[in-house]
């Protein structure tokens, strides 16, 4: 069984990433890391996902990961982006940043959007990028309860439903994540 650590301590991407990881990895939590927030005060994905699995890996000597996502919607210029968690406010609230992007996208017919992760594995010493992409679009109202953070105004291409409509094994064959973790799995299971 080999360990590694995940740097995050949002309960709904750990069951998410659980979820795919095959036997044979045992994923870490980082309670026993850090109980205070890590770090994220990169200007992109990339250096936010670096800063936090370094951050991790340093301070256990194991291997760790971590992921760092955006909601890029086209006609925002690639916003909400690297500011997806607090983008109307510091409070951070998710209800409250769906509402922002539906203001801001009011009266505006491209609705085009993806959620991209990237996710940093320091191994060895060595950094190790994986990117995952899903394309949708944003829809006009809020719908579903499950899942986390846009998933209710977010719908896949190719999808009816939003993500949270979606059961987790639903999402996890769309989402952007579940594409990032199939690479990192590529990845170590070659190793
Ligand atoms: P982070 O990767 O935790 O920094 O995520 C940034 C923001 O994107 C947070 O507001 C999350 O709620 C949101 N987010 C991340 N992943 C997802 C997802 O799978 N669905 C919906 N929102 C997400």
């Amino acid at each position: 069984m080999s360990k590694i650590y995940f740097a995050s301590q949002n309960q709904n991407k750990i069951k998410e990433i659980s979820s795919v990881l095959p036997v044979g990895i045992e994923l870490m939590g980082i309670d026993a890391v850090t109980s205070e927030e890590l770090e994220e005060t990169g200007e992109t994905l990339e250096e936010n996902a670096v800063q936090k699995a370094v951050f991790v890996a340093d301070k256990t000597g194991e291997s760790a990961f971590a992921d760092d996502t955006g909601l890029e919607i086209e006609a925002l210029n690639g916003a909400p982006g690297v500011i997806s968690a607090r983008y109307a406010g510091e409070q951070k609230n998710a209800a409250d940043n769906c509402a922002k992007v539906l203001k801001e996208l009011t009266g505006i017919a491209n609705r085009k959007a993806q959620f991209r992760t990237v996710i940093a594995l320091i191994r060895n010493g060595e950094q190790h990028l994986f990117e995952g992409i899903v394309n949708g679009s944003i829809i006009t109202e809020p719908r579903g309860e499950k899942g986390f953070g846009y998933d209710p105004i977010f719908v896949p291409d190719g999808s009816e439903k939003t993500f949270a409509e979606m059961t987790l094994e639903e999402k996890n064959q769309w989402s952007h994540r579940a594409r990032a973790v199939k690479k990192l799995l590529d990845y170590l299971n070659q190793q």
